[in-house]
């Protein structure tokens, strides 16, 4: 057993006299095996809950003490030059990369220590069990945020401290968030301000030719983008076993289809922006030995995906290679006239796909019979469908069929093709 005053009043001795290659047992590591015991020894041990509920007890408190000793180290670094003695810019950065979290538990740790003074009916509330640190946090925010307003007292901890105890910390920080703004409206819409500056967008291409987004938006831009993507992210169509994931990421491709389609994007240097293939008629046809079509923004695209894109003259232009004759199928001599294609929307209303109901404007005119390969763009070979049912008959694989009474029948593909390109994938590994 350590000699646990010693060890209290430094608990890291233990750790820095013990060699890497001899980590087990530390002094530290063997007291806190025995704790944890300790913690939930009178609790039986199928208790869960109990167990849960008293080691966050347990975090919670540490968390605290933590707190504590992190806004002590941000004074050392604002009052001394603790920057250059510990190698570190910030308080924070030297808890993130020698406490190994994140910068946000770094810097909500040092806010948190550095409000207590401030808060002390919660500290005791968090000791008592009433409150948890995540409740903490959010008032210290808050309390941070008001800090130096003129319209003192503008900041009550009773009132806080009562709210924590009855909501989770989540329905407390909209709390806050409504009281912050009660008080303090200028800072709230500075705040707001400074969120709408931030926003930014990345794409990065993988090396398969898939895009990464990844970015930023403030809350009100992300509502307008959530709220836009939502009645589109919705399952569409039987047998709609996406995730909410997959359906988020088919949805903002449609809007940015339906957007190119409808013409809603201004025009750009004379041109309205529309998908640019450039292929051969021969990958058109979908021909053997045809080479990929090229797109712009994209890795060239395979001899389907054309096939679709082109199906209802979805794309600016076809510009067909040097051997063969250059036709445009664009917007300018669209494949499906406004007459066949209102007509055809009078017909179908919405997509055809069974228990789709995308509407018209939301759908693509998809010849049966590929106009490539002889079929008319008349109503007997044009069905409506939406992109990503229009998808799901191109590259997908299925099969629409007509029953007697007229109604459309999607059958699923005979083979699986994820599991054969995996195979494919792994052939060639
Ligand atoms: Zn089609
Ligand atoms: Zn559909």
């Amino acid at each position: 057993m350590a000699d646990l005053a010693a060890l209290l009043q430094d608990p890291m001795s233990a750790v820095a006299a013990t060699e890497p290659s001899n980590l087990a047992p530390l002094a530290v590591s063997v007291l806190i095996d025995e704790f944890g015991e300790a913690v939930v020894g009178d609790l039986a041990d199928d208790d869960l809950t109990g167990r849960l509920a008293r080691r966050q007890y347990v975090i919670d408190r540490l968390k605290l003490d933590f707190s504590r000793d992190a806004a002590r180290l941000a004074a050392t670094f604002a009052n001394e030059n603790a920057g250059d003695l510990l190698d570190a810019p910030t308080a924070g950065e030297w808890i993130r990369h020698n406490c190994k979290t994140t910068g946000s538990v770094a810097y909500d740790a040092i806010n948190v220590g550095e409000q207590l003074h401030r808060l002390p009916q919660c500290a005791d509330a968090l000791a008592a069990g009433a409150i948890g640190f995540a409740h903490l946090s959010v008032i210290a925010r808050t309390a941070k945020a008001l800090d130096g307003l003129r319209t003192e007292p503008a900041f009550s901890e009773d009132e806080l401290l009562e709210r924590a105890k009855e909501s989770s910390a989540g329905r407390l920080w909209h709390y806050c968030m409504r009281l912050r703004h009660a008080l303090d409206p200028e800072g709230v819409a500075q705040e707001q301000r400074i969120a709408v500056e931030e926003r930014r967008l990345q794409f990065s291409v993988w090396d398969d030719g898939s895009v990464l987004i990844s970015g930023r938006l403030d809350p009100v831009g992300g509502a307008a983008v959530r709220t836009a993507l939502e009645p589109l992210a919705q399952p569409m169509g039987e047998g709609d076993d996406r995730c909410l994931e997959r359906r988020q990421g088919d949805a903002i491709v449609e809007l940015s289809l339906h957007s190119l389609d409808a013409g809603l994007v201004p025009q750009h240097a004379s041109q309205r922006p529309h998908l640019q293939v450039t292929t051969t008629l021969e990958t058109l046809q979908g021909l053997p030995g045809s080479p990929a079509a090229d797109m712009e923004f994209s890795t060239p695209i395979s001899s389907i995906t054309v096939q679709r894109l082109a199906c209802d003259g979805n794309i600016a232009r076809v510009v067909f290679g040097p051997d063969s004759v250059v036709v445009d199928v664009g917007r300018a001599a669209r494949v499906v006239s406004g007459a066949a294609r209102r007509a055809l929307n009078a017909r179908d209303e919405h997509c055809r796909w069974p228990g789709c109901e995308r509407t018209a404007s939301w759908s693509a005119a998809h010849h049966v019979v590929h106009w490539t390969q002889g079929g008319k763009t008349d109503l007997s070979n044009l069905l409506l469908l939406c992109h990503r049912h229009h998808w799901m008959v191109h590259e997908g694989g299925w099969k629409l069929a007509r029953s007697d009474d007229d109604q459309v029948l999607a059958i699923p593909p005979t083979y699986d093709y994820w599991r054969s390109a995996q195979l494919q994938r792994s052939s060639r590994e």
